[in-house]
C-alpha cells in the first residue's frame, strides 16, 4: 500500500498534524515544525514533541513517511554572505527540530542565485550548506526538492539537482522530492504514462531513482515549460489525471511519502480516495 497524505496543518502545535492527517485518511503527510513565514521561532517543547510522538504512533504512521519542509525564507545557495549565513543557522535549526521530532527527511528547495552570482556558484553554496548541516546532525536526510524554475530559483533541471548531490559529502543522508507541478512547470512533460515514462526514466539516468525519497503530488495551473510555479487540484489542471494514475501503479513510489499541496484542502479527503482507486486498480 502506498504511502499517501498532504501537507497539513500544525495550528496549535505540531501534535496536531497527525491528528490532521488522520481526519483526511492519509497515512503519510507533511508539516513546518516552525512557522515558515519567520526567521526565528520558540523552540519545541518537550510535551509538544512527546505529544507528536505519541500522536503519530496511534495513527500507525511510521515517521519514514513524514515529511517536514523548511522555511519558506531559507537559500542554501545564497551570494551574500550575511543571507547565506542567516539561511544555514535556520536549516541546522530545522534539522535539529526533525531529529528532535524522531524524523529522518527533511525537504527544502535548493535556492536562488538572485542573479547575483552563476547557477554553478549557487549549486556549490547549496551543497556545501547540506555537507555543513549534515556534520553538525545525525539521521535526517537532505532532500532536495526540484524546482519550476521560477524567477532566479536553481534546481529545475535534473542535471542541477545531480550536480549539488555529486559535491555531497555523505551520499547516503542527501536526497530528492519530485514535485510534479515543478516538474511539469520546468519542461518535463507528464500528461501521458509515456510521457511519464520517459521523465522518469530521465530522471534515473541523470539523478539515479536510488535518491528519491518522496513526491509532491500536484497538477498544474500552468502550462509545460512556463516556469511558473502554481499548483492545481489532481485532474483539474494542465498535468491532468493520467499521470497521477501512472504515478499509483508504479512500484517506485511504494516506500516513500506521496504528499500533495494541492489548493483545496477541502478535497484532500477525495483526492487521496482517487488516488486510493487508481493503486488498487493495478
Ligand atoms: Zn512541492
Ligand atoms: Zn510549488
Amino acid at each position: 500500500m502506498k504511502h499517501i497524505g498532504a501537507h497539513v496543518s500544525t495550528s496549535g502545535g505540531v501534535e496536531n498534524a497527525p491528528v490532521n492527517a488522520a481526519a483526511i485518511q492519509a497515512n503519510a503527510f507533511a508539516l513546518f515544525t516552525k512557522n515558515q513565514r519567520q526567521w526565528f521561532s520558540a523552540p519545541l517543547s518537550e510535551k509538544s514533541i512527546a505529544s507528536f510522538k505519541k500522536k503519530t504512533e496511534e495513527i500507525h504512521v511510521d515517521p519514514a513517511y513524514i515529511l517536514p519542509h523548511d522555511s519558506y525564507l531559507i537559500n542554501l545557495g545564497h551570494p551574500e554572505t550575511e543571507g547565506l549565513e542567516k539561511s544555514r543557522a535556520a536549516f541546522l535549526d530545522e534539522m535539529q527540530r526533525c531529529e528532535q521530532l524522531g524524523l529522518t527527511l527533511l525537504n527544502f528547495h535548493p535556492g536562488s542565485h538572485l542573479k547575483k552570482i552563476s547557477v554553478d556558484d549557487c549549486l556549490a553554496r547549496i551543497a556545501e550548506s547540506i555537507n555543513i548541516t549534515l556534520d553538525k546532525t545525525k539521521g535526517v536526510c537532505a532532500v532536495i526538492e526540484n524546482t519550476a524554475g521560477q524567477g532566479s530559483n536553481v534546481g529545475n533541471r535534473f542535471e542541477e539537482i545531480a550536480k549539488i548531490i555529486s559535491m555531497v559529502d555523505d551520499k547516503s543522508r542527501v536526497g530528492v522530492c519530485i514535485d510534479t507541478c515543478h516538474t511539469f512547470a520546468a519542461g518535463y512533460d507528464l500528461r501521458t504514462a509515456e510521457a511519464c515514462e520517459s521523465t522518469f526514466a530521465e530522471l534515473d539516468k541523470v539523478v539515479g531513482l536510488s535518491y528519491l525519497r518522496a513526491m509532491h503530488i500536484n497538477d498544474s495551473m500552468k502550462p509545460l515549460g512556463s516556469k511558473v510555479d502554481r499548483h492545481n487540484s489532481i485532474g483539474k489542471g494542465e498535468i491532468g489525471i493520467e499521470c497521477f494514475k501512472w504515478i499509483m501503479q508504479q512500484d517506485m513510489f511504494n516506500d516513500i511519502p506521496l504528499i500533495l499541496e494541492t489548493p483545496d484542502e477541502s478535497i484532500w479527503a477525495e483526492e487521496i480516495a482517487l488516488l486510493r482507486g487508481f493503486e488498487a486498480e493495478k
